[in-house]
């Protein structure tokens, strides 16, 4: 089949819910794809920051061909010694205690709003404040909590009980927190947001006002977490530890896979029936994930992260259509001067790079296993689409 049958099918077979780039893609190695007429692109994409370790890392093929190939599904009424492997790996390399498995983002996010709201039962209190220009998910609940209108408009009325505060600002958000409050729900980089850290200064007093006010302090690790940003979660590098922490995307590493890590604070808030998902905790998923953790938890690994980062930063430095590049490891915005990203994103597409934009700014995420090569590879032609005056 061509581009333009499979344009054809889609169009006729799949609803309309994406803004599409024009390129079906059908193999990739590590931080190089495929389309289906054969062009090849350097991906600093790696599907949203979910192939960690790039396109069909060979451990991470042979763990999931072994898996599937043993049992590929058991439901949880039984026990599953993946699971259990898992759960103890992340916990201790997160520093928390212990693991509900789902399916995604946004349902771990979900897990997270039922911990929340279960802990504040017993005083009253429902609400969760999240912060302006957040992104949680696209469910009901985690649109709603989404600080941002644009994701809301169309689909009302939404779950009660979210309201915004101010990135950046303590003054806001004890503002909100009169009683009802029983979580503050944050991302450190906000990634759809735009690529925008939080200041250090401003998430350590929050989580001492938390700890002051008996409010659970949840972090969104869905985007920054499993190495993305250069240590293992991305609040080991702001010297705090959350009462909760979701993590998805990279988890897997590119298999569907969402956790919700809690605290020894909180380790026995389910009991049993109270929270469940049918795919949850899916082996072969989990036989993926494990070889992510393989290489993740492994400092010079991490290291490598923040060496690629920094080359990256440098390199953008000398451009002068850059006006800045923020985030941290391989979680990168960038603004430029006078170009529109996605215009920019087309003309790389165009020239064999993947490329995201986050609002007004170009975004990189690529695999962390993208290797110097097809780093200056993408670079090159990332800077000639910049450089060119059309
Ligand atoms: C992508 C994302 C989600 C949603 O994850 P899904 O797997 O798409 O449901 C939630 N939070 C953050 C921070 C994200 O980046």
């Amino acid at each position: 089949m061509n581009f333009e049958a499979v344009k054809k099918q889609e169009n006729t077979y799949i609803m309309h819910s994406y803004g599409r780039v024009d390129i079906a893609l059908t193999e990739g190695k590590n931080a190089t794809t495929q389309d289906i007429e054969g062009k090849t692109y350097i991906d600093f994409t790696s599907g949203i920051g979910v192939n960690s370790l790039g396109y069909c890392n060979e451990k991470w093929v042979a763990a999931v061909q072994e898996q599937a190939g043993k049992i590929q599904h058991i439901s949880n009424y039984y026990y599953s010694p993946v699971n259990t492997e898992l759960a103890e790996r992340l916990a201790k390399a997160a520093g928390m205690c212990k693991s509900f498995f789902c399916n995604s983002g946004a349902e771990a996010n979900e897990c997270a709003t039922k911990i929340a709201r279960k802990y504040g039962e017993a005083f009253g209190a429902d609400k969760i404040v999240t912060l302006k220009d957040s992104f949680h998910g696209r469910t009901i609940t985690t649109l709603s909590a989404t600080g941002q209108d644009s994701f809301h408009q169309d689909f009302l009325p939404l779950t009660e009980g979210f309201t915004y505060a101010d990135k950046d600002s303590i003054a806001s958000v004890q503002e909100q927190l009169d009683g009802t409050v029983c979580a503050v729900l944050i991302e450190l980089i906000q990634g759809e947001g735009g690529v925008i850290p939080l200041e250090k200064q401003f998430v350590k007093d929050l989580r001492t006002l938390c700890d002051e006010k008996g409010v659970l302090l949840i972090i969104d690790e869905v985007q920054t977490g499993i190495g993305r940003t250069g240590s293992f979660f991305a609040y080991q590098d702001f010297d705090i530890s959350p009462d909760v922490v979701t993590a998805a995307k990279g988890l897997g590493g590119g298999l569907p896979i969402g956790v919700c890590l809690v605290n020894e604070k909180l380790q026995d808030i389910f009991k049993p029936g109270m929270n469940g998902s049918t795919f949850g905790g899916n082996p072969v998923v989990g036989a993926g994930a494990l070889v992510v953790l393989d290489y993740v938890t492994e400092p010079a690994f991490l290291q490598a992260v923040n060496e690629k980062s920094d080359y990256i930063k440098k390199v953008l430095d000398s451009v002068d259509e850059v006006e800045f590049v923020r985030g941290k490891g391989l979680m990168l915005g960038i603004k430029l001067k006078s170009k529109n990203a996605k215009e920019v994103l087309l003309q790389c597409a165009e020239k064999g790079l993947l490329i995201l934009t986050a609002k007004d700014l170009v975004r990189f995420l690529p695999p962390l296993t993208i290797t110097k090569d097809e780093l200056d590879k993408g670079l090159v032609i990332f800077k000639e689409v910049l450089s060119n005056n059309q």
